[in-house]
């Protein structure tokens, strides 16, 4: 468990699928520790987790073939802080509309969402985004078969919206994304979740 109070946090990046160096290379970036996650002791040695978008069926899928889904739902019940981007942000939500009947909604984050709402793949997308916790100028979001949210629970705060509907949530704990921002080449989304952590994570373990 944590050795030194001093360093900084280490967020696991489930390296299951998906942007996995991308959103490392980010939170190294915005001064966090490091560490892909396939394992559940793994899991257990992070402060934090990032959970990259992919195919969340596919996701599904290999978290249960690595044994992780028990392991993720505790230390989520626990309290771990979590960024989910696209198909993590499924993962991380209550109840997935247009989903596959086994597909895994792990419920940490009070949201409903439609999968590939947006519409197939041909109708990814690139918007600018309005986001006033990070200021100017708007980020870049990148949307890839991108989840809808079709209910923010109370408590959930939306960050930012794109024609209306919301794309950027958080809990406090949980940052969840509809878009790519590993891949946007701005680090803003990973410092908003990393520098909360350098002074929270750690005392709350
Ligand atoms: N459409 C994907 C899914 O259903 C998500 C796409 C993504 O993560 N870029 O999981």
């Amino acid at each position: 468990m944590p050795e030194d109070p001093s360093l900084p946090p280490l967020v696991g990046v489930l390296a299951l699928q998906g942007d996995v160096r991308e959103h490392r290379a980010a939170l190294e970036a915005a001064g966090a520790r490091t560490a892909g996650v396939r394992t559940a002791a793994e899991l257990d040695e992070v402060d934090a987790l990032a959970i990259p978008g992919g195919e969340s069926t596919t996701l599904s899928r290999l978290i249960r073939a690595f044994g992780l889904e028990e392991p993720l739902r505790r230390r989520l019940a626990e309290g771990l802080p979590c960024l989910a981007t696209c198909a993590g942000m499924i993962l991380l939500s209550r109840r997935i509309l247009d989903g596959r009947p086994e597909q895994l909604a792990l419920g940490a984050l009070d949201l409903d969402v439609r999968r590939n709402g947006y519409g197939r793949q041909v109708d990814s997308f690139e918007a600018a985004l309005e986001v006033p916790e990070l200021g100017e100028p708007a980020f870049p979001g990148v949307f890839i078969r991108a989840p809808v949210v079709e209910r923010v629970g109370e408590g959930v705060t939306v960050l930012a919206r794109h024609e209306g509907r919301p794309v950027a949530l958080a809990d406090g704990r949980h940052l969840a994304l509809a878009f790519h921002p590993e891949i946007s080449g701005d680090g803003r989304f990973h410092r908003h979740f990393v520098e909360p952590l350098c002074s929270n994570s750690r005392s709350a373990r």
